[in-house]
């Protein structure tokens, strides 16, 4: 595919946006059985107010840079719960890794999505394991930068890294929680999905799917 415009990324939060809306109800049911109910809530708000400062952009003009850049500041007002400085952080990393790019090609976007991965970590300070949306951000980048690194082209190192985001959001069913709400439930956290892995998990894939080859 052509390299990545900023105009590519709008039309990327705005199906990110559109598949957090369908997926709202359920998402808050994850968090209802580990946290406090309200993950898709949390997410659709913040994805709406990204989409609103979007479409104040000139998608013609943006770079990427200023369109991740937009979308950190508009999620971080719109979202209270600890998804918002984690996304907005994960946002601010990524354009700073598109910084002074007119438009990303296979490189620059596999930095990014481990930029945002990075982000995530650095804000919230998890690590693998600990039953956090961690473990569906750091296995997508890390699959994305091994299909890169054995020379898949673009549409595939995203597949990979949506394949292993999903894996990982999985994995974390078997996982005791030790950061963020959960961590309070101990073993009754046991057998449940983590809402903010499963959101990451469906946020690589919308990317999946907007960069096929
Ligand atoms: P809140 O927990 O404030 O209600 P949300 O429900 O929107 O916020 O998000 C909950 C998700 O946030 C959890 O499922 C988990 O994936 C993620 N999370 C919480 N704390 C951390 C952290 N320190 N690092 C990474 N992710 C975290
Ligand atoms: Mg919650």
């Amino acid at each position: 595919m052509a390299d990545i415009t900023g105009r590519d990324l709008i039309a990327m939060f705005d199906a990110i946006a559109a598949m957090i809306e369908t997926q709202k109800g359920h998402l808050s049911e994850l968090d209802g059985v580990i946290g406090d109910a309200d993950h898709g809530v949390t997410m659709g708000i913040g994805f709406s107010a990204v989409t609103e400062a979007l479409s104040q952009l000139d998608a013609s003009s943006a770079e990427p840079t200023a369109v991740f850049n937009a979308a950190a500041k508009s999620f971080l007002n719109a979202v209270g719960a600890s998804s918002g400085p984690l996304y907005a952080t994960a946002f601010m990393r990524a354009g700073a890794a598109a910084k002074g790019k007119a438009s990303l090609d296979r490189d620059a976007m596999v930095d990014v999505v481990a930029a945002l991965s990075r982000g995530i970590q650095e804000r919230g300070k998890a690590t693998r394991g600990e039953k956090t949306m961690v473990d569906a951000w750091l296995p997508g980048a890390e699959a994305a930068e091994a299909a890169r690194a054995a020379g898949e082209p673009l549409g595939a190192c995203l597949a990979a890294a949506a394949a292993a985001a999903k894996e990982g959001a999985d994995s974390t069913k078997a996982m005791l929680a030790s950061k963020g709400r959960a961590s309070r439930l101990g073993e009754r956290a046991l057998g449940h999905m983590d809402p903010g892995a499963a959101s990451a998990a469906m946020i690589l894939q919308v990317i999946a799917e907007e960069f096929k080859d």
